[in-house]
């Protein structure tokens, strides 16, 4: 067994200003990496450019990362910025940006790196440091050394092998407050699904499932925050950031398993949020996973039983109109990705694979 897990962590109201020292400390000049709107509106760009400010260190905004960021959009930043000198990489956002500002900080430390190299598992992976704030509960990108590109060429999305791991996460709940109640519920559940999968993964241990149970007893106690039979508090946030950092750590251990490779090519494809993608096909793997093990990962999140979790699922996520057309194309490419098809902690054999992708339908839920 190995248990790495590199990245500084901060948890705590107001992190950022507090650690601003920690992070001017990894250079003289930044590159901040955000999406289009939401990290100006949430104060979390804010906070880092003034954190930056009072500590005299320059920095640069690149805000132009698409959801599921795309390989170009990460070499259009590498171009713009080159000749800055830039010394480390700031993710302020949701996974989007902070998986691209990993993928950034990669390529400015290898301005000869191409396509090929993201890929390349003999090239050197060193990268620029990087920072993480984020502002959704879902990926724990923050604590990975994932990053997760889209590729339109391949029309899917595919990592990067290279694992960069931030040098330092500044984890405060207080930039949810703004985030649309959708994008809380759909992030719990990419959340929620990266606990169930590190557990029920082959490359399980009792590391991962140490941080997963944690993370599991922390997001139940917010799951009325998600069905809105409570409105959500300060704490609630902090909660439902914190389960996500812990849920991060568990899939940095182990990696993810079928429903997070069956949901890429549905959200190429229709333009599916991850959540959401991801958790249309959460049930047909729960149901198909060895009942003990299930059942007590389902008792740690807050569920009676297999049809309790079941019919939260439907009550969150609502309906999805998903084509047969789509289902057999995501069922086809999983089948023949052997890797994949190994990842459970138990045997899937194409026949279960298909349960599982068709679960939904054959069990006429919405
Ligand atoms: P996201 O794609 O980063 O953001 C989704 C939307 O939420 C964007 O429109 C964003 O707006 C908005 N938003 C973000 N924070 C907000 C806030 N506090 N208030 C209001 N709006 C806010 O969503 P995500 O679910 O966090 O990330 C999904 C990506 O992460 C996928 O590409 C997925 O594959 C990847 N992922 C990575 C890992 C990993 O280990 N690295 C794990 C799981 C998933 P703006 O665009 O304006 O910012
Ligand atoms: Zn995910």
């Amino acid at each position: 067994m190995k248990y790495y897990m590199p990245v500084r962590v901060f948890d705590e109201k107001d992190c950022v200003s507090y650690h601003a020292k920690d992070i001017s400390a990894l250079g003289k000049r930044a590159l901040i990496v955000t999406g289009k709107k939401s990290a100006a509106i949430n104060g979390s760009l804010k906070d880092v450019t003034d954190a930056l400010r009072q500590n005299g260190t320059d920095y640069w905004i690149f805000s132009e990362v698409e959801e599921n960021p795309s390989v170009e959009t990460v070499f259009a930043a590498r171009d713009r910025f080159i000749s800055e000198n830039i010394d480390f990489v700031i993710g302020i956002g949701g996974g989007s940006p902070m998986d691209a500002a990993k993928a950034i900080a990669l390529v400015l430390k290898h301005p000869e790196a191409d396509l090929e190299y993201l890929y390349d598992k003999s090239a050197d992976p060193s990268a620029l440091p990087v920072v993480c704030v984020p502002t959704t509960c879902g990926t724990g990108s923050e604590v990975t050394g994932v990053s997760v590109l889209t590729r339109h060429d391949k029309k899917t999305k595919i990592s990067m092998v290279h694992r960069v791991y931030p040098a330092l996460a500044l984890i405060d709940g207080k930039y949810l407050k703004s985030a649309p109640h959708t994008l809380i519920v759909n992030s719990a559940v990419d959340a929620l699904s990266h606990l169930y999968e590190s557990v029920l993964n082959a490359k399980s241990d009792d590391y991962v499932r140490m941080t997963a149970e944690a993370g599991l007893k922390l997001w139940a106690e917010c799951k009325d925050v998600l069905t809105g039979e409570k409105q959500a508090d300060e704490q609630d946030y902090e909660k439902l950031m914190r389960a996500s950092a812990f849920a991060g750590m568990s899939i940095a251990g182990s990696g993810t398993s079928l429903p997070h490779a069956l949901s890429y090519i549905l959200t190429y494809d229709l333009l599916l949020e991850h959540g959401k993608a991801v958790g249309y096909f959460l049930p047909g793997f729960m149901a198909e996973a060895p009942a003990i093990e299930r059942d007590e990962l389902l008792s740690l999140s807050g569920f009676d039983s297999i049809d309790d979790f079941i019919s939260f699922i439907n009550r969150v996520l609502g309906k999805q109109d998903i084509a047969q057309s789509e289902l057999e194309k995501t069922c086809i490419a999983v089948a023949s990705n052997q890797a994949k098809m190994k990842s459970a902690s138990f045997e899937v054999d194409e026949k279960m694979l298909e349960r599982i992708v068709y679960f939904r339908q054959k069990n006429g839920m919405p």
